[in-house]
């Protein structure tokens, strides 16, 4: 077995543990320079003294989004803006976005997480490898461009979309690795086979990394089966840097999870106590290597569990499930996170739509679509029922602008939308290949 930082990746467990000790202390340390943990530390008398044992971590509250967002844009900056390199960030032009910032020391880190992840998957310097995903406040970008330089591989920052375009470069520069999210690639083998093409025959693909949002065990093997290739899972959150947090070995059995860098909880998310290892529960993480903005606890709402037992493969660090669901409501579409309070924003803002309305997602000709049902109101004048195609457009536009992903948009007579009795289900996810868990 090969490993990229072998001193790491198979360190005994009691000297894991003292590791993350030491680096939690450092996190503390550096978190007080933070307003928000300087304050919340002082009320609860948070040092780091009080870190003797790695469970002593549950002395410390929650960080939770909402906290983000209140103390946005620097409460948790914990660098001196000098320092400062880069930040990565979430959409949403309503509410305040996610900013996670880094220093120099953060993005060598996460590189060098990133270029471990890729090893782990059997990625090696010799692979060319086309990063099929959007470049730019998104982590998917250039967390992977830095993560393949950081390996060797040969990079192409392909960026999305265009399928006809990504298969022209996987053609001429001969990529053997590609990474995307798992719904797409539906559509990309369908144009492949628009083109007279075969990837089984006619590239030199081998390995897949797929993430960004749930997908099934059957899912990766119809997208290994179509594409001749093996394809991992990739897990990540922007406010855990992005990619890089955990990743399959080559035994595909469970995502390893880089404990050096991070503490992974699994939390009731009711009762907030840890479940047994093998439990499902929302998983919790602490930064252990970030300097410009060291989170601790934050409440990821992914529902995981840890998987009992070594690893054939040799590595120490623990396997977590692929995500089944999350605790709150969002959901992703085409890649991007989706709060349904999102599309309701824009909704209410249009005089001529009621309040009553459903998100449908659904699976079209392989493609994932959302679609937005409004009914409008039942006292339109004639000048606002004429105005309703314009309305539609602006819809579409806003919720795109909004959400980054671009809606379907239906405006509906009034009195169609199914009321249901007590708290009112906006979301409907009917797709194919997504399966959610509604654990909670
Ligand atoms: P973002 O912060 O935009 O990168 O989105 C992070 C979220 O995407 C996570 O909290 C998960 O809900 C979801 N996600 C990322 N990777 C995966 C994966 N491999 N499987 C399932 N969900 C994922
Ligand atoms: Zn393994």
């Amino acid at each position: 077995m090969q490993f990229w930082e072998q001193e790491l990746e198979v360190l005994d467990r009691n000297k894991l543990s003292q590791l993350q000790v030491k680096r939690l202390k450092d996190t503390i340390a550096r978190a007080s320079q933070s307003t928000f943990y300087k304050s919340l530390f002082s009320k609860k008398g948070i040092t780091p003294d009080s870190i003797n044992f790695v469970e002593d971590i549950r002395k410390i509250p929650f960080t939770t989004k909402q906290d983000l967002r209140d103390n946005f844009p620097y409460g948790f900056l914990a660098a001196d803006k000098r320092e400062v390199i880069r930040l990565h960030s979430s959409s949403g032009t309503t509410g305040n976005p996610t900013v996670i910032y880094h220093t120099r020391h953060d993005i060598a880190s996460w590189a060098n997480l990133m270029a471990r992840s890729l090893f782990t998957a059997g990625i090696r310097d010799t692979d060319v490898f086309q990063n099929i995903c959007g470049y730019g406040l998104f982590t998917g970008g250039l967390g992977f461009q830095y993560g393949i330089e950081r390996l060797g591989c040969l990079s192409i920052p392909a960026g999305a979309g265009n399928s006809a375009r990504q298969i022209k470069l996987m053609l001429d520069y001969e990529t053997t690795v590609i990474h995307a999210i798992p719904s797409y690639l539906g559509r990309l083998y369908d144009v492949f086979v628009d083109m007279g093409l075969d990837p089984r025959k006619d590239t030199q693909l081998h390995t897949f990394v797929i993430g960004a949002e749930p997908h099934t065990e059957e899912q990766r093997r119809r997208i290994e089966e179509m594409f001749g290739v093996k394809a991992y899972n990739s897990f990540g959150l922007s406010e855990m840097n992005g990619p890089g947090v955990a990743f399959e070995c080559t035994w595909q059995n469970g995502l390893h999870v880089w404990e050096d860098a991070f503490i992974v909880e699994i939390i009731d998310p009711d009762t907030l106590e840890p479940v047994p290892d093998g439990e499902y529960g929302e998983l919790v993480m602490t930064t252990l290597d970030r300097h410009a903005m060291p989170l601790l606890r934050y409440r990821t709402r992914d529902i995981t569990r840890f998987l009992t037992g070594d690893c054939p493969c040799g590595r120490t660090h623990r396997r977590l499930d692929r995500i089944t669901g999350r605790t709150d409501d969002m959901f992703i579409i085409k890649g991007c996170n989706v709060f349904p309070m999102q599309v309701e924003g824009i909704l209410m803002k249009v005089p001529q739509v009621s309040s009553e309305y459903r998100i449908v997602l659904e699976t079209i000709n392989d493609v994932d679509e959302m679609i937005v049902e409004v009914e409008i109101k039942n006292d339109l004048t004639d000048d606002q029922y004429r105005s309703l195609e314009q309305i539609t457009k602006r819809l579409v536009h806003e919720i795109r602008d909004e959400v980054l992903a671009k809606p379907i948009v239906k405006l509906v007579e009034p009195g169609t939308i199914q009321r249901q009795e007590g708290k009112a289900i906006r979301v409907f996810d009917n797709r194919k290949k997504y399966e959610t868990s509604c654990l909670f």
